[in-house]
């Protein structure tokens, strides 16, 4: 039998980290689990009850159920019993899910959810923080990046064939937000894992990532 491994990947927005894992999930027979989503979930909940600033935010993020489910191979995020993944990919929830996740207490729950996944599973996870504090042992850590310009393309592209069409500048000032948040704030700065290999997709296509990072998780499982 294959041992347990756990692969981290972490990097800015619109770097390609989902499109990634998850194929590199589906390559080394791992469960792929979007952290993402679940900082998104939290970012909706706290919209849908009016909770605003850092103390009512982190007062309230005891509060809701939040719950990863499986459908196939898809995970769906479960808010107080209500499926709510249809309604966390918009660029509102996106800087919602930057607002809420500075947030020590949020943090603290999700990475609880996080690790508790990992236990026993092969995992790909992707985030902002995987492998600097959610999963510190990964048998693999990837740090995944692009220029500026190619990240907020990729996302207007992606928004468009999500039939959400909005100006390129917009999508590019929303990222630069939010990279400026996710590395600035004082709880879990995103940043590259000392040991993480470094891998800019800029000039890469998605099967280039996924077969450099299997070939990269293959030679760490051998050890
Ligand atoms: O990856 P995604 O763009 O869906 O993440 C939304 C937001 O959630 C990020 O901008 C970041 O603020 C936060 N996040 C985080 N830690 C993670 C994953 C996401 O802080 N592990």
């Amino acid at each position: 039998m294959q041992k347990v491994f756990s692969i981290a990947i972490d990097g800015p927005a619109g770097a390609g980290k989902s499109t990634v894992a998850k194929a590199v999930a589906k390559r080394m027979g791992a469960v792929y689990l979007d952290t993402g989503a679940m900082y998104r979930t939290m970012g909706l909940y706290m919209k849908q009850n009016g909770v605003s600033g850092t103390d009512g935010i982190a007062r309230a993020s005891a509060v809701p159920k939040v719950e990863v489910r499986f459908v196939g191979d898809d995970q769906h995020m479960i808010l107080d019993g209500v499926d709510v993944t249809g309604l966390i990919r918009t660029p509102e929830a996106s800087i919602l899910a930057s607002k809420v996740s500075a947030v020590a207490e949020v943090r603290e729950r999700m990475v609880a959810l996080q690790r508790e996944f990992a236990e026993g599973n092969s995992v790909v996870m992707d985030g902002r923080d995987i492998g600097t504090d959610v999963l510190p042992n990964a048998t693999l850590k990837i740090y995944l990046t692009a220029s500026c310009e190619v990240r907020a393309r990729r996302r207007h592209d992606e928004l468009r064939r999500a039939g959400r069409e909005e100006p390129f500048e917009k999508v590019m000032a929303d990222i630069v937000e939010r990279d400026y948040n996710d590395s600035h704030r004082a709880a879990s700065p995103m940043r590259q894992a000392k040991d993480a290999v470094r891998v800019d997709t800029s000039d890469m296509t998605a099967d280039e990532v996924v077969e450099t990072i299997v070939r990269l998780a293959r030679a760490a499982i051998a050890g």
